[in-house]
């Protein structure tokens, strides 16, 4: 018997017949001994709906209320779910994420778990039933209610499974586990059976859109294991893949996987002084600005200048731009350049830190398609480089077929 923390998304609850499938499946595993503790997202495109609704009515509006909105849709799959679960003669109860008490920090729309009163949980599943819990949401130290940011039932669903000490958080969505790179892009994409943390944080990081990065973030800092599966799929052996130690990955391979992220933009101050406190003059407003930046590099200084430019999120271009303008007037700048259609490109592996080459196999493959690279910055279990967008999708397919990643190559 185990304790077992599953997470439906908001496709696999999407209508009254998937709640209903759902249900069966839930029962299914409780009926095989285990405890189970379930997450749900909102019905598919409930949280869009509610969002454009917001905007209808005062895009501007306070950020706690947006959180109030944006945390019923979740309340409504609760509450059916453990509905259907009593049609089928489960015992549950539901949960929204205040009711638990799901303490977080009080930043509205991308709050932070920072505590879970487990004791409720505990105790109703000593009691027999089904404990069904809201994703998405928590409470903060004055009773409001927070959100946490898109996609954050997945967090949800593995800050609940650490703080239970749950044998394995089981992630339900539409595909059946993590690929070799989306399969939208290049369909021999390989399957992945099992990979580590490490690797999925970082392919998370890199524009994986599989899991939310902040739950493989947790996942990691706990060590706890997770399983993405699909809820379509009822054969009991349907695949599956393994996120967890690395330890106990069943294959080792150099490269596990492309990962791309096409939201990115990138900014350049040239000729600006090269002396101490440069970089912190340029970067410090962008962050008090609360843009968030990926890469930055910055050349190597000649006639006692230098070149600074980094990536940020696309929908932060216009304002990071205008602030760069200002920056790079008060510090005497040459010139500030920015381009919005660029794409960034990552291999990621844990075998790389074993391996030399990997870095250069890559450039060669695409330098070889004629591509270039903008901006290249690693790690020790990745590589990433910032190419022009309109290259990305022929960028993927190079590298994928590089290094051996399709179906029936890799992954046999
Ligand atoms: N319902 C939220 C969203 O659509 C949270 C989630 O599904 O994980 O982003
Ligand atoms: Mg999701």
């Amino acid at each position: 018997m185990a304790l077992i923390v599953q997470k439906y998304g908001g496709t696999s609850v999407g209508t009254p017949e998937r709640i209903k499938a759902v249900a069966q499946r839930v029962k299914h595993w409780k009926d095989k001994g285990n405890d189970v503790v379930v997450v749900v997202s909102a019905m598919s495109g409930e949280t869009n709906r509610l969002t454009t609704l917001i905007n209808d009515v005062n895009p501007e509006g306070s950020c706690r209320e947006r959180d109030v909105i944006l945390s019923t849709g979740e309340q409504v799959t609760i509450g059916l779910l453990s509905m259907a679960l009593a049609g089928q003669d489960c015992p549950a109860i539901s949960y929204t994420g205040a009711q638990v008490k799901i303490l977080t920090d009080s930043a509205y729309s991308k709050a932070r778990i920072s505590e879970i009163d487990s004791e409720n949980i505990s105790n109703d599943l000593a009691a027999g039933k089904v404990v069904i819990v809201a994703g998405f949401q928590g409470i903060d130290n004055c009773g409001n209610i927070t959100t946490l940011g898109r996609g954050g039932s997945d967090t949800t669903a593995v800050a609940l499974a650490v703080a239970l000490k749950a044998d394995e958080c089981q992630i339900y969505t539409d595909v059946d586990g993590v690929y070799t790179t989306d399969p939208r892009v290049v369909p021999e994409a390989s399957h992945i059976p099992s990979l580590a943390l490490e690797e999925m944080l970082e392919m998370a990081s890199q524009g994986s859109k599989v899991l939310q990065i902040r739950a493989v973030e947790f996942a990691y800092k706990y060590d706890m294991p997770i399983r993405v599966l699909s809820s379509f799929d009822d054969d009991e052996n349907a695949k599956s893949t393994l996120v967890t130690r690395e330890e106990d990955v069943m294959e080792k391979v150099m490269v596990r996987g492309v990962a791309f992220n096409r939201d990115e933009a990138q900014l350049t101050l040239s000729g600006v002084p090269d002396e101490p406190g440069v970089a912190v003059k340029i970067l410090g407003p962008i962050s008090d600005a609360n843009i968030e930046v990926d890469m930055i590099v910055q050349n190597i200084g000649s006639d006692s200048t230098t070149d600074f430019t980094f990536t940020i999120h696309r929908n932060d271009y216009v304002q990071a731009k205008k602030i760069l303008e200002s920056v790079g007037a008060s510090l005497g700048a040459r010139t500030c350049t920015g381009d919005d259609h660029i794409a960034k490109i990552s291999i990621v592996g844990v075998g790389m830190r074993s391996h030399a080459g990997v870095a250069s196999q890559m450039f060669k493959a695409l330098a070889d398609e004629g591509i270039n690279l903008r901006m290249i910055s690693t790690s020790e279990i990745k590589v990433s480089v910032v190419i022009d967008q309109k290259y990305l999708e022929l960028a993927t397919r190079t590298l994928h077929e590089a290094f051996d990643m399709s179906s029936g190559k890799s992954d046999t």
